[in-house]
Parts: C-alpha cells; structure tokens; sequence
C-alpha cells in the first residue's frame, strides 16, 4: 500500500462532478471480505461461493455454507453483500466430484453452474437454505450465474420459493424477502435483458463469460487472446443494451467481472452508465482514485465515441490514450 492509496482509502468514490460510483470487492474465501472493507470496498458485490467445494475434501453441510456467510456478514454486517449460488463445472471442477463430459463435448457449453445446479436440487437447495438463514444477519442477495433463458430463471426462482416454504414449515429462522439477481454472462440473456429485468431485484454483468461466449473464444486459452478481448465492440454493445435494460426498469446494475478491475476500462463503464462496479479487493483503492478525477460528461463523451468505433483495436488504444491523460 502507498501512503496515497491509503490516504484514498476513506474517501467517498464519487466522480469530480459528485456523482457515486459504488464500489464492491469481489471474493473467493469468506476471509477475504475483511480486506476488501479494509480496503474501502462498500460491500460485496460477488461471493464465488463455489470455492466451498473447490477447497474442500467432503461435500460442504448447509452448516459449513450458513458459517461462510455469515462470517462475511461480520465484516458488512450493514451494507449489501451478494451471494452467488454455485459455478461448478467446465473450468471450476471441485476435487472427488467426478463431473463427467462426454467425449466431444465442450464442458463450458454443457452441465455447468446454474444449470448443475438445477439438476443437482439436493445441492442447490442446501446452499439456499443457508443463504435464507444467514440473511437474518445482514444485507443479503441471492445471485444466479449464468442464466441463458426466462424459464431457467423462473425454475430457479421457484425453487428458492420451495426452499423457504420448507424453512418455514419447519418453523426454522430465516428471510423471507431476499433480493434476488442474475448474472448477465450468456449473451442470449443480454439480448433478452429487458425481459428480464421485470424478474429480478439486480443485473450483475459477468464479463469473463460475457466475452467467451460472444466471441467464441475459450477465456483460458492463450492461442486466441487476440480474440477475447473486452474492447470488443459487441461486448460494449452487449453491456449498453444490460444497462439500459436496467435503467428502464429501475434495477441496479453492476459489473463483476475482470473488466471492471481494469483501470482502462473503468472510465467506459462509467460513461455507459455503469454506477457499481464489484472489483478485485486490493484494487478497490485504485479504481477509486481513478474514478475521483472523471466527470460524468467526460465519460459520457469518451463512450459515445467507443460506441462508434469498430475494432477491439481502435477500442483499446483510444482507451489507453485517455487513460494516459488521466495519469
Ligand atoms: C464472469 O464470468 O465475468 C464472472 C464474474 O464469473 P466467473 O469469472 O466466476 O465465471
Ligand atoms: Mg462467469
């Protein structure tokens, strides 16, 4: 930490011309969540919480998920923290859970997160009776990644609706109203955003998947990096069309994925009309220094001319020019 990036810390992220632009850290562990206060991060914005299972010898109990967050609770216990509900598969395989893919089949194209999770209910619906007891300790959201169509979205929905029917049947303590989000990382829900928009509290944009399955391109492959590139214009097509999706219906919108961590993009986010982004805890200082010397209308201009461009190319230089200037 530099002695600026500390004075940084306690400051408000807000642009030169006032406006706020939240900032929430995105985590793997439940101990992380501390740094990322520490650190000046406004809440949680993404709980990987796949990491239960990718770091553990046995299957996580409904006790060990309520104990993780409730121990990220602990350190938000007043601001809103996101709960994702399970991403395995394809790239997240957790040790002793054979995920078998038949030959010729893309694993990120197949059983994957949400909907693993939805042919797996026992799994599912332990984590979300987790998730609705823990709620009673804090501001929590449910987020379901990787949502492709209205009726995964409302199977998911409905089985969360399930889960607290049981909790209260059984006179268990739990949240009766939890916000409930998606993900926008499959492009065929960005398209349909509006549509979806009138069935959930919140968007968060997962770029990371975003880019792999516009493109085509693999996120962990080297080979083709000239293609995954969120300069893309398609990918700032995408997010305009999930920003104005949300403003239309008046649901918070954010940006969890790596794009948001990077500083050369932040000024385009902003001017696309992003007001929360979810970054990497120890870049949270960064970002916000980055985000206290922008005004609204510099950003708004800056993406109405990427908006024209029509290389991932002339995106990203002109984005490093700027971001030149800035420095
Ligand atoms: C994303 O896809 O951008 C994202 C935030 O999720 P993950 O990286 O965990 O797939
Ligand atoms: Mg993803």
């Amino acid at each position: 930490f530099s002695n600026r990036l500390e004075a940084i810390r306690t400051l408000p992220s807000v642009t030169l011309d006032g406006v706020a632009i939240s900032l929430y850290g995105n985590i793997e562990f439940p101990h992380e969540a501390a740094s990322a206060r520490q650190r000046g991060g406004e809440g949680i914005g993404l709980y990987r919480t796949e990491f239960l299972y990718l770091d553990a010898s046995a299957e996580p109990t409904e006790e060990d998920h309520y104990r993780s967050y409730c121990e990220v609770l602990k350190a938000f216990p007043d601001r809103p923290v996101v709960i994702r509900t399970l991403d395995l598969g394809a790239d997240k395989l957790p040790i002793g859970f054979r995920m078998e893919y038949p030959e010729g089949v893309n694993p990120a194209l197949s059983l994957r997160s949400i909907r693993l999770s939805l042919q797996h209910l026992d799994l599912f619906r332990t984590q979300l009776r987790a998730i609705a007891r823990a709620a009673c300790h804090g501001d929590l959201r449910i987020m379901f990644p990787l949502i492709s169509t209205l009726l995964e979205l409302r199977q998911a929905k409905m089985i969360l609706g399930d889960v607290l029917e049981d909790l209260e049947e059984q006179g268990i303590t739990y949240r009766r109203e939890i916000p409930v989000g998606m993900m926008m990382e499959v492009p065929s829900a960005a398209i349909m955003a509006e549509q979806f928009a009138r069935e959930v509290d919140f968007f968060s944009i997962g770029t990371n998947d975003l880019i792999q399955y516009t493109l085509a391109s693999d996120r962990g492959d080297p080979r083709i990096a000239n293609l995954y590139r969120a300069g893309d214009p398609a990918i700032i097509r995408l997010i305009q069309i999930v920003v104005k999706a949300g403003q239309s219906r008046g649901i918070p919108v954010s940006v969890c994925g790596q794009m948001s961590s990077d500083p050369l993009f932040v000024p385009l986010l902003v001017g696309l009309g992003l007001r929360q982004l979810s970054v990497t805890p120890h870049l949270i200082p960064e970002i916000k220094e980055l985000i206290r010397k922008l005004t609204i209308s510099k950003a708004e201009n800056l993406a109405n001319r990427v908006l024209r461009m029509e290389t991932a190319n002339d995106v990203e230089s002109f984005l490093r020019g700027e971001h030149r200037k800035l420095s």
